[in-house]
């Protein structure tokens, strides 16, 4: 376990300068075509369902602990080909028939307890017309009106006007995720997202313009850079972030499973972050005092290495979700 708790603590030497002097020009970004062509099938998904929803706790932006429904909607596939995405593997090839977003939506708010917010993941952008209908946001914003939150996520590109009528159909607040994913901009042109930083920025100052608050993905260990350096730009990442006006950054590990990571694994352009990286970018986030940090805890086990201590750091990392507080760190005997 190293002993460093915040970037400026890791010791210089530890940054290969090999990474830091990619030729990047060498490095040509996948093509659609590629990415797809190295595909796992898709998961079987029903157009009246959504393919899973849940409640969690949160901490909000005023410092209570609320109870967040999530629901992931079942609709058509993105139109982006980003390489590190696996969320295509829950959604249909056609748009999903006009009516069935809300069917989704009321089937899930059915079963899930009384929530203060909801999150509606639609494995893409909310605001993409071939995903959600536009005909059907009067009716989402009936079902989902009165929560006081309602985020959904969206691509930088697609932050317009419809994203303002949508924002007036609710009693509630609208609050738009956004994945940034990295701020490095060589590694962002080659994950194939279409978006710069700029175009990123340009998306938060217009929506928190128009009083929607902004949140953002950003991911730890994307391809195309060593753990060190990873670790050096994701919270550059946040920075970047909160420089550009997000109020909540989540820090999502990037994972393998959508074939393009495996691919870029075989030539050593891609290798699952450590855990100690998270924990390290985690603690750098909440130091800086910017605005909310939180880990993505979903899919942790793919982590760990160490048996004997990953529930107990699992469990620290939930808690520094919770507390937004920085929390001593787990001393294991073995790793
Ligand atoms: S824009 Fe989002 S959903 Fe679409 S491919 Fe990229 S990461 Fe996946
Ligand atoms: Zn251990």
């Amino acid at each position: 376990m190293p002993s460093w708790r915040c970037m400026s603590d890791i010791p210089r030497g530890d940054i290969p300068t090999v990474m830091t002097k990619t030729n990047w020009g060498a490095i040509a970004p996948l093509t659609d075509a590629q990415i797809e062509a190295v595909r796992p099938p898709k998961n079987d998904v029903d157009s009246w369902k959504p393919y899973a929803f849940l409640s969690e706790p949160e901490r909000s932006s005023d410092g209570a602990i609320v109870d967040v429904a999530t629901i992931f909607l079942t609709n058509r596939e993105c139109p982006f080909r980003c390489v590190f995405c696996d969320l295509w593997k829950n959604t249909t090839d056609q748009r999903v028939p006009l009516g069935a977003i809300p069917k989704q939506i009321a089937f899930a708010l059915d079963q899930l307890p009384r929530c203060h917010s909801v999150k509606l993941y639609n494995s893409g952008n909310f605001f993409d017309r071939q995903a959600i209908p536009l005909e059907d946001h009067r009716a989402i914003g009936q079902l989902v009106g009165d929560f006081d939150t309602v985020i959904v996520e969206n691509h930088p590109s697609l932050c317009n006007d419809e994203c303002l009528r949508f924002r007036d159909r609710l009693n509630g607040r609208l609050e738009m995720a956004l994945g940034l994913e990295t701020a490095h901009p060589q590694v962002l042109a080659r994950l194939n997202k279409r978006m710069s930083p700029e175009t990123f920025q340009r998306a938060v100052e217009f929506l928190v313009q128009e009083q929607i608050p902004v949140r953002s993905f950003i991911l730890l260990r994307p391809p195309y850079l060593g753990e060190s350096v990873a670790r050096e730009w994701a919270v550059r990442s946040l920075r970047f972030a909160f420089d550009c006006g997000i109020e909540c950054c989540t820090i999502i590990p990037t994972r393998k499973g959508n074939g393009a990571l495996e691919q870029l694994a075989q030539i050593d352009q891609f290798s699952t972050p450590q855990l100690a990286s998270l924990e390290a970018v985690f603690t750098a986030g909440l130091e800086m005092e910017r605005g909310r940090v939180f880990v993505d805890l979903w899919d942790l086990d793919r982590l760990s290495t160490c048996r004997l201590c990953a529930a107990e750091r699992k469990q620290r990392l939930l808690r520094m979700n919770l507390s937004q507080r920085v929390l001593p760190a787990v001393r294991c005997g073995v790793c």
